[in-house]
């Protein structure tokens, strides 16, 4: 059950740090920071939910310890990945006196991992943070690799940087207090990031899938830590996104376009589950993927009570304008993974126009 995964990284110059998987690690967590980051001003960024269900026990904690330390939030959901919530960070750890040596904890799900890392990475040019990620789709997939930042209103993620962290604590133990709806969301990425680098593991997940939950904590550190080798593998490989790491949007390219499309009232994991459906009836369509495993890969969504109905979609030109907008996109289109086989995908596939309305269900295209 206990899981510690090394990443190396040799560009532009070596950073390695740990990502360590635990049950009970939160726990630790206040006497790792008081021994490994002494003297040095700690900074909790969490949400309001986290925080009221473990930010303040956090904070109590480190304060014991006698360091010195601070806990901000701000609203939770995506509608707080945005700008002017970094802004007022910003002015918060600026007034508090943030230094270049502080460190600020990235304390929640996505959004806090990917908007504190963000104010990581920019206030004063840069401070180090590490993640405690407490949802699924953190702990999987968000808090590893170093993409952080925020929603633009002409697209998701639109602005961010790369910052790593200087070490991730995952507690799969804190899964206990997730919402199911959120718990779903983290399958999807995991069911990425299998479909898309590792048959093996999307056989042992197809076989466990009506045996996973958010209580199974053997189960659970095992997916949790193949899920984080996979992407380490990759992020280790590419860190900056310019080949393999596109693998890991797998879903994504549809699924972002479906998320702005409707105002973000679909979860990016359904969004996903979503995308992984269509974009691989494209492949079918395009000849990559066999149909047993497209039907395959509908089946462990819905087993893991994930939604696979494209949904309604009100303004299609909306919808193709936010495919347009995505970072995938270049001079040529937007570009697609696509799975060519379970466990194996292509990057960078320009997709005919027809194609892409005819697995989202557009007629008339
Ligand atoms: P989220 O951060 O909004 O968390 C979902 C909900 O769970 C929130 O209401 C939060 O307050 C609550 N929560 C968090 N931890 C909890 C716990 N232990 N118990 C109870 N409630 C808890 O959403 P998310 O699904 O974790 O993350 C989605 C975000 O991640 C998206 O913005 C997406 O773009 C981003 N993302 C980033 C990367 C990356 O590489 N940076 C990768 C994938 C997704």
């Amino acid at each position: 059950m206990n899981h510690n995964i090394v990443v190396r990284l040799d560009v532009p110059v070596r950073r390695s740090y740990t990502i360590r998987i635990r049950p009970g690690i939160l726990d630790e967590l206040p006497d790792t920071i008081a021994r490994e980051w002494k003297g040095k001003d700690v900074f909790i960024i969490t949400d309001s939910n986290v925080r009221r269900l473990y930010g303040t026990r956090l904070l109590r904690a480190i304060s014991t310890r006698n360091v010195n330390s601070c806990l901000l939030d701000f609203p939770a959901g995506e509608q707080s990945k945005n700008a002017e919530v970094v802004r007022r960070l910003h002015t918060q750890l600026l007034a508090q006196g943030i230094r270049r040596d502080s460190l600020i904890v990235a304390l929640g799900g996505g959004v806090v991992g990917d908007v504190a890392g963000f104010v990581a990475a920019t206030v004063l040019r840069g401070v180090k943070y590490i993640q405690v990620p407490t949802t699924l789709l953190a702990q999987v997939d968000s808090s590893v690799g170093g993409k952080v930042g925020i929603d633009h209103p002409l697209g998701k993620n639109l602005i961010g940087a790369f910052h790593q962290p200087a070490g991730v604590y995952i507690d799969p133990r804190s899964l206990r207090s997730l919402a199911a709806a959120d718990f779903k969301n983290g399958l999807a990425e995991v069911v990425k990031i299998a479909a898309a680098l590792d048959r093996e593991f999307f056989t042992l997940i197809e076989r466990a899938s009506r045996r996973i939950t958010k209580n199974g904590l053997r189960l659970l550190s095992d997916i949790i830590a193949r899920s984080v080798e996979l992407k380490v593998a990759v992020v280790q490989k590419d860190e900056f996104e310019s080949g393999l790491r596109k693998a890991l949007n797998l879903g994504h390219t549809l699924g972002h376009a479906i998320e702005a499309s409707t105002n973000y009232t679909i979860k990016h994991g359904e969004a996903v589950a979503i995308g992984l459906v269509a974009e691989s009836r494209i492949a079918v369509t395009m000849g990559l993927l066999r149909e047993q495993d497209h039907t395959r890969l509908v089946n462990m969504l819905r087993r893991l009570r994930l939604q696979t109905k494209f949904p309604r979609i009100k303004s299609r030109s909306r919808f193709f304008e936010a495919l347009a907008a995505d970072k995938k996109s270049d001079a040529g289109g937007t570009r697609f993974v696509l799975l060519k086989g379970l466990g194996h995908s292509v990057i960078g596939v320009q997709v005919p126009t027809p194609f892409i309305a005819q697995a989202c269900g557009f007629p008339g295209i």
